[in-house]
């Protein structure tokens, strides 16, 4: 075969190939009734607009996270599929949620361990921005679901939950005030959001990052994990914040 032959053969077949790759990539999603879905070995994502290039970075997001989240809440056995849903508008969102008149920094919610829905990072009305919903919020609520998975029936607070949640996600906020003094952590749980962060990051830092699962195993027990009363901890950990943040 003539050199030339060869060469037109070659550039004939690199062009099949990123034919084949782009199709592949545009692809990925099949139109299903009125949504958009793609599977992967550990997702089902779920989308309900054509134009849903945020997916691949949620995709990415939520695989970049998933191994992370799995060792520190110290699950090991296999976990099957979750469906992420994820919706064009708040309205849709909040609707699909039960919670029609939902004010807007709710945008994100675990339905159960195999699923949960969020809002697209592109609607409109965000108090949040593209990165927080597409880092912050699929990683937290994909935590809830892992969460799930290791706690079973148990009931563990939400103070605890959360915390973790927010931890995993990396949703760092630094408090605008902070109490005295906390004598019990039902007090805890008006302003967890603001506090959670902080709270698991002291305790993994004390305690390293085992403490998670024995928390959650414990039922968010406490003096039976670390030997301290709550306020002793709580007061320590104030300490901490105010001393670091
Ligand atoms: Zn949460």
């Amino acid at each position: 075969m003539k050199l030339k032959n060869i060469i037109w053969i070659i550039i004939i077949a690199v062009i099949g190939m990123l034919v084949i790759s782009c199709s592949t990539a545009i692809d990925e999603y099949r139109l299903e009734d009125n949504y958009y879905i793609k599977e992967t070995e550990k997702f089902k994502f779920v989308c309900y607009e054509k134009d849903h290039a945020y997916m691949y970075d949620i995709e990415q997001s939520l695989k970049n996270n998933y191994e992370k989240v799995l060792h520190d809440l110290g699950l090991t056995r296999k976990v099957s599929k979750i469906t992420v849903k994820v919706y064009p508008t708040l309205k849709e969102f909040h609707k699909n949620i039960g919670l029609t008149r939902a004010p807007k920094y709710i945008v994100g919610k675990k339905i159960s361990e195999k699923e949960f829905k969020m809002v697209s990072p592109n609607a409109k009305g965000l108090v949040h921005t593209y990165e927080q919903i597409v880092n912050g919020v699929a990683v937290h609520e994909f935590t809830h679901c892992i969460t799930d998975l290791v706690i079973k029936n148990r009931k563990v607070p939400k103070w605890l939950q959360e915390s973790i949640a927010l931890y995993e996600a990396n949703q760092k906020i630094i408090p605008n005030e902070l109490p005295d003094s906390f004598k019990e952590i039902s007090e805890m749980k008006y302003n967890i959001y603001s506090i959670g962060y902080l709270l698991m990051e002291y305790l993994v830092k004390q305690y390293d990052v085992e403490i998670i699962n024995k928390l959650l195993l414990a039922e968010g027990d406490i003096e039976s994990v670390i030997g301290k009363k709550e306020d002793e901890f709580f007061n320590e950990w104030l300490e901490y914040v105010k001393k670091f943040h």
